[in-house]
């Protein structure tokens, strides 16, 4: 059966001198792996579309149990990000997330969307990595099931000028009167609340149209990631090297 996607590699293995294992995200099929035959012949046409970040059109068989790349062509290779340790790391980190939290054959449209999205604002540099990260961490885990519920206070309900604080475990908000105790909980200081309302409510082709005042951004990154890493329940290798490199 031949299958026609596009989608980015989110991760490339060798698996002999002239064979390599590659994982998609695709459009329509979530993730899948595929077998790439002769990847490292530099005259195979497919080699710049079949490499870590590169965006292309896979025509796919699809056999049995294997999926196996007949051809693949470039559309974006995000080549500026490469040139960054710090942008490649954050790269890395999206797609061992995307690995935790997307299957195959699962609607993943809007996740390729973002995904692109995010590569493209870290290779054109225009916006800082922070804020990149933390789009992309609330806006997956919102896609995946997790969207935190950023309305009002979940027991008095009042929803403005208030102090607010964050509860991670229930993905609520709580104001300080209703407040029992701090545990998993954090004070949402400055614009930190209206970035996190905007990141989890704006339109798709908005979300990353917003700044935060720069001492408020490392606040906002503790809660985004700490969000997420309750979520996806594992160690995400590739963040500790994020962190190393930052
Ligand atoms: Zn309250």
């Amino acid at each position: 059966m031949k299958l026609d996607v596009d989608g980015i590699i989110i991760m490339e293995k060798n698996i002999s001198d002239s064979d390599k294992l590659i994982t998609i995200l695709t459009r329509k099929k979530g993730v899948i792996r595929a077998f790439v035959k002769n990847a490292k012949n530099i005259k195979n046409k497919n080699f710049s579309a079949i490499q870590l970040f590169a965006y292309s059109d896979f025509s796919i068989y699809k056999g049995r149990d294997k999926y196996i790349i007949n051809e693949a062509s470039l559309k974006n290779c995000f080549w500026d990000l490469r040139t960054d340790i710090k942008k490649v790391a954050l790269a890395q980190y999206f797609c061992e997330i995307i690995l935790n939290l997307v299957e195959e054959n699962c609607e993943s449209e809007n996740i390729l969307r973002l995904m692109l999205n995010s590569l493209y604002y870290l290779a054109n540099g225009h916006l800082d990595n922070r804020l990149i990260k933390s789009v992309f961490e609330l806006r997956i885990l919102s896609m995946s099931g997790y969207m935190p519920d950023l309305m009002c206070c979940r027991t008095c309900k009042r929803y403005n000028n208030f102090k607010m604080y964050f509860d991670m475990i229930r993905g609520q908000l709580v104001c300080e009167d209703c407040l029992e105790d701090m545990q998993n909980k954090y004070e949402l200081q400055g614009g930190v609340l209206s970035a996190l309302r905007y990141i989890v409510y704006s339109d798709f082709n908005k979300m990353f149209s917003f700044d935060l005042e720069d001492k408020y951004k490392n606040a906002l990154a503790l809660i985004t990631e700490k969000y997420l890493l309750r979520h996806v329940d594992r160690k995400i290798c590739t963040l500790d090297f994020y962190k190393k490199v930052m």
